[in-house]
């Protein structure tokens, strides 16, 4: 014999929306959010990573700049610029000060 069966409450899509209030369309099985909001938010965190990564690579270039025009100022006193070439090797002169072994600007 056949019983009816009752349908189980659907989860509701948890996302709140910018007025404050929950989405409360069905969330997708197993899921906390809606078709809708499982694609916008998706879209929010790859902007995210994308800006964090653009950040980081902004920060990279600005402390290579500092480091260039660190090794402007040491490069103007004989003895800072022996030191700067003692102490760090060819990879890091080029790499980090922009310098050839030599001293001079690449
Ligand atoms: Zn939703």
């Amino acid at each position: 014999m056949l019983t009816a069966r009752k349908a189980r409450p659907a989860k509701l899509c948890q996302y709140i929306k910018a007025d404050g209030n929950f989405c409360r369309s069905p969330a997708l099985r197993r899921r906390r959010y809606c078709h809708r909001h499982i694609e916008q938010r998706r879209r929010e965190c790859r902007l995210a990573r994308y800006r964090t990564i653009a950040k980081l690579r902004a920060d990279a270039e600005e402390e290579q700049k500092s480091y260039v025009r660190m090794a402007d100022v040491m490069l103007k006193s004989p003895p800072l610029k022996k030191m700067i070439l003692k102490y760090f090797d060819d990879d890091t002169l080029r790499d980090t000060f922009g310098l050839n072994p030599d001293g001079s600007r690449l």
